[in-house]
């Protein structure tokens, strides 16, 4: 009887790092364990010269398809019919930009990765023609300073720079798409009618989207050259976009879709204003509920679309503080610095001392983000001796993380005037019992990690399920937090402070280092 059957949800994330497939039951408890394989692939990353990162798209789509087999595989292993699952979501990285052909369904151009910084001085050029040289002219219409990291630069890169998107798009065959549409484009039938959609986190990320009317905006558009024919059409976070034509999951409706750190902020539940997360990933993002209102920042924060839970539900906005080294940090001791093979060996090379020695990392890999925004800052170490050792730099890396979290912290209690009195945290480098412990410390607030660390999915998982109904009373009826682990600080305020104060002189030392 098809009552009987238990109702789940799956959700897609695509991340920089990995793509992963999980379940979750109406409980928001999750079918399978972490530990299966099946459902997460790590992704390679390309940096074909100084500054920038590429990824295949066709290695994001199959990856995802990878992972939906895997998943569908232990279902079947177990007996639970693949049309318990309701709804999928969607979950990605954000601002990364592709342009395909919709005639051929091929990408013209790899992946640019939010991170990189080609675009920087097509940045300063833009922010040169606008009245008093102004990098926030556009922050009254859409949020966001003018930088590298936002996907309008990177159209106009590719359109500029790649000879096929430049015919495509004069012959109306050329498709933006962020990573959600890229991949909802595809499982949604392609080339034979696939769904050309974003949700309304993401289109908030390209520069190009009013934050108030939650539109692609004329004049956004034509300040960067960018053509509105490309655009995706923008729905919200929360409805089906379409039904998978494909695969295993053949005729389940997508029917959730929010930018990952969006998705972690519902993950974490933070639904009433005021609420906060701060995810650690590739990069870093600690994002504040603001509620019905987009709140401008003075102090180099991020205004942006927090979520929107249905086509005829309320626009929820959030601050922003993005920072955009931090996993990535330990991947690159991992694989350009072959300090260790396994990202998880940090944590006992980091114990294997008290301190760092005196040693400051600033890893202004692509220039610092918020709230500094400067592209031509680059990374240095800082305070080597004779006596430094593997273990003390990967003890500054772990505190570099905790270092730029407390740069946006204090930004954003500034902005909202109202200091966070706990932090809760997740993503991938949680994991990392000794990164929570120096969070605390060098912030002096408690830090909350959910035993469930996968709380981005769950948020994408989340908004699927109220897309078709499993939790009818929206928002009201998500199930709260489950168990979670709680790091206090143990250092005191002056310790806290000097080391701080050290860290920012480390910082005005890396920049301008671009020149
Ligand atoms: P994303 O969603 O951006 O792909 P994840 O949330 O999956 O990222 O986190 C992966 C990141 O966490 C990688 O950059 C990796 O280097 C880092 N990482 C993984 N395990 C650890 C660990 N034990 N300690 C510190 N960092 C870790």
């Amino acid at each position: 009887m098809e009552d009987s059957k238990p109702r789940l949800v799956g959700a897609i994330d695509v991340g920089t790092g990995s793509s992963r497939f999980l379940i979750f039951n109406e409980n928001l408890e999750l079918k399978f364990s972490l530990k299966e394989k099946a459902h997460r692939k790590e992704l390679g990353q390309h940096s074909p010269k100084e500054g920038w990162l590429e990824q295949d798209p066709i290695e994001l789509l199959e990856s995802v398809r990878l992972c939906i087999g895997g998943v569908a595989d232990s279902l079947r292993l177990e007996g639970t019919p693949i049309s318990s699952i309701h709804g999928v979501g969607i979950t990605n990285q954000r601002e990364t930009t592709i342009l395909w052909d919709k005639l051929t369904g091929v990408p013209f151009y790899n992946a640019i990765v939010w991170s990189d910084n080609r675009t920087r001085q097509l940045a300063d050029a833009l922010i040169a023609s606008t009245p008093n040289n102004n990098k926030d002219y556009l922050r009254p219409k859409c949020g966001l300073p003018i930088h590298p990291y936002f996907s309008a630069l990177k159209i106009r890169w590719l359109i500029d720079n790649v000879e096929e998107v430049r015919i495509a798009v004069a012959g109306k065959t050329c498709l933006f798409g962020t990573v959600d549409s890229w991949i909802i484009w595809n499982l949604t039938g392609g080339i034979s009618g696939g769904c050309h959609v974003t949700d309304v986190t993401n289109a908030s990320r390209t520069m190009l989207m009013d934050l108030q009317t939650c539109k692609w905006d004329t004049e956004l558009c034509s300040f960067f050259g960018i053509p509105m024919s490309i655009l995706p059409e923008i729905r919200s976070s929360s409805e089906v976009y379409g039904h998978i034509s494909e695969g295993p999951l053949k005729g389940i409706p997508i029917s959730g879709c929010l930018g990952d750190q969006q998705a972690a902020l519902v993950g974490q539940r933070c639904f009433k204003k005021g609420d906060a997360k701060n995810t650690y990933g590739t990069g870093c993002f600690l994002l504040y509920n603001t509620g019905l209102v987009p709140v401008r920042s003075s102090n180099g924060l991020l205004t942006t679309v927090a979520y929107k839970m249905g086509s005829e539900a309320d626009v929820h906005y959030a601050l922003e503080g993005s920072v955009a080294m931090a996993g990535q940090c330990v991947r690159w001791l991992r694989d350009n610095m072959k300090f260790f093979t396994d990202a998880q060996e940090i944590e006992r090379l980091a114990e294997s001392v008290h301190d760092t020695a005196g040693v400051y990392f600033v890893p202004a890999f692509s220039g610092l983000y918020a709230p500094h925004w400067q592209s031509d800052a680059r990374g240095l170490i800082i305070g080597l001796s004779s006596y430094t050792n593997k273990g003390h730099i990967c003890r500054a890396t772990l505190e570099a993380v905790c270092f730029q979290s407390r740069e946006i912290l204090e930004a954003m209690n500034q902005d909202s005037e109202l200091p966070l009195a706990s932090l809760k945290v997740d993503g991938g480098m949680t994991v990392n019992k000794l990164l929570l412990q120096l969070q605390a410390d060098l912030l002096g607030i408690p830090v909350e990690k959910e035993d469930m660390s996968e709380t981005t999915v769950l948020g994408a998982a989340i908004a699927a399920g109220i897309g078709v109904g499993v939790w009818p009373n929206q928002l009201d009826s998500i199930p709260q937090s489950m168990a979670v682990t709680l790091f206090n600080p143990s250092i005191d305020h002056d310790n806290r402070d000097s080391r701080y104060y050290r860290w920012k002189e480390a910082v005005k030392r890396c920049m301008h280092w671009e020149g």
